[in-house]
């Protein structure tokens, strides 16, 4: 059996077995259409193995330590789903969301944003317990992306993975004990499109290279989210950030830095709407050279201050305004 395999195997049984395995016997769930993008993470796998890629990975063996540990984190939000109470509250007040946000920028959150989940953004042959959807970023650091594609680039972003992972964790305990159900997900491997949902949850709009970019970061961020029973959550009504998506259409700097030219210059439409910006099989060649990221690096909205490209923005497209689904 090739490493690759072996891999592949381990990640399925001991971090990504079918949340079923997790919950009651007949407990309702949400199941993905069978239109749903791929399951990112095994899509390389899938991708690997059929073109047989030999390139000689380049990674960082001080990255190894928080990979294990986020994955563990993935394991631990699955584990956590036999201590959602029993009788369930359903409904939270606005303090309780603002004492929410309070706890979860104490650890670390930067911003946070509600939305609802819809099926086609559910990852093939996946299922989730439930449809309301907290989503949050953390920032990546500055000075270590500029040094991508490098070995401490690659322990970094290893690090907000676990450290994001720790934070849905803890996040979804402090739900628990308010008396809520909830579902944590990690940064790492999302069972769902993430970078969609926070586009509705109008944290920003995504970018010609496919990735979140917000206003107080650019692409420079990670996404997780938890999935919960609360069905008041303040949901996003609009996305006020389609002067983003409007930049891009004018700017290809991520386009020409990419080394395996995978960035596409008009997306892919997909069923529902949904749009691929990138040829994933081509990224998976240069992510192995310290997972690249150098499309985030060289983004516009990375390599400037973001009071400038709101400038930019408001000059160019003052009367702009657009509900943003994809
Ligand atoms: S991570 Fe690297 S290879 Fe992948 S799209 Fe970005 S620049 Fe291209
Ligand atoms: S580099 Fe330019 S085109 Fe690419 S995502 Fe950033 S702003 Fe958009």
């Amino acid at each position: 059996m090739k490493l690759i395999d072996v891999l592949e195997k381990q990640m399925r049984k001991r971090a990504f077995r079918p949340i079923k395995n997790y919950i009651e016997e007949g407990q309702a769930t949400i199941k993905a259409l069978p239109e749903s993008p791929e399951f990112g993470f095994f899509t390389w796998f899938r991708i690997f193995r059929e073109n047989n890629i030999k390139v000689k990975p380049k990674i960082s063996f001080k990255a190894m330590p928080y990979a294990i540990r986020a994955i563990l984190g993935i394991r631990k939000s699955f584990k956590n789903l036999k201590n959602n109470p029993k009788n369930p509250r359903t409904t939270i007040t606005p303090e309780g969301i603002y004492e929410f946000e309070e706890y979860a920028k104490s650890i670390g959150v930067d911003k946070i944003g509600y939305i609802k989940l819809t099926p086609e953004l559910i990852l093939e042959h996946q299922e989730l317990i439930y449809d309301n959807v907290i989503v949050f970023i953390k920032e990546m650091d500055k000075n270590l992306m500029a040094l991508a594609p490098h070995k401490k680039t690659m322990v970094m972003i290893m690090k907000t993975y676990y450290q994001m992972g720790k934070q849905a964790n803890k996040l979804s305990k402090y739900l628990r004990k308010k008396g809520f159900s909830v579902h944590a997900g990690p940064a790492l491997a999302g069972l769902s499109l993430y970078p969609v949902l926070a586009q509705r949850a109008n944290l920003g709009a995504i970018g010609r290279h496919g990735l979140l970019i917000t206003l107080e970061f650019g692409p420079r961020q990670r996404i997780a989210v938890i999935y919960t029973n609360i069905t008041n959550l303040p949901i996003a009504q609009s996305n006020t950030y389609g002067w983003i998506s409007e930049f891009c259409k004018t700017c290809v700097s991520c386009m020409e830095a990419c080394p395996t030219n995978a960035i596409y210059e008009t997306p892919i439409q997909k069923a529902h709407g949904r749009l691929t910006h990138i040829d994933v099989g081509e990224c998976a060649k240069g992510f192995l050279n310290y997972g690249c990221s150098i499309c985030i690096k060289e983004c516009t909205f990375n390599k400037n201050p973001p009071e400038k490209m709101r400038r930019i923005a408001e000059r160019q497209w003052k009367s702009y305004k657009t509900n943003l689904n994809y």
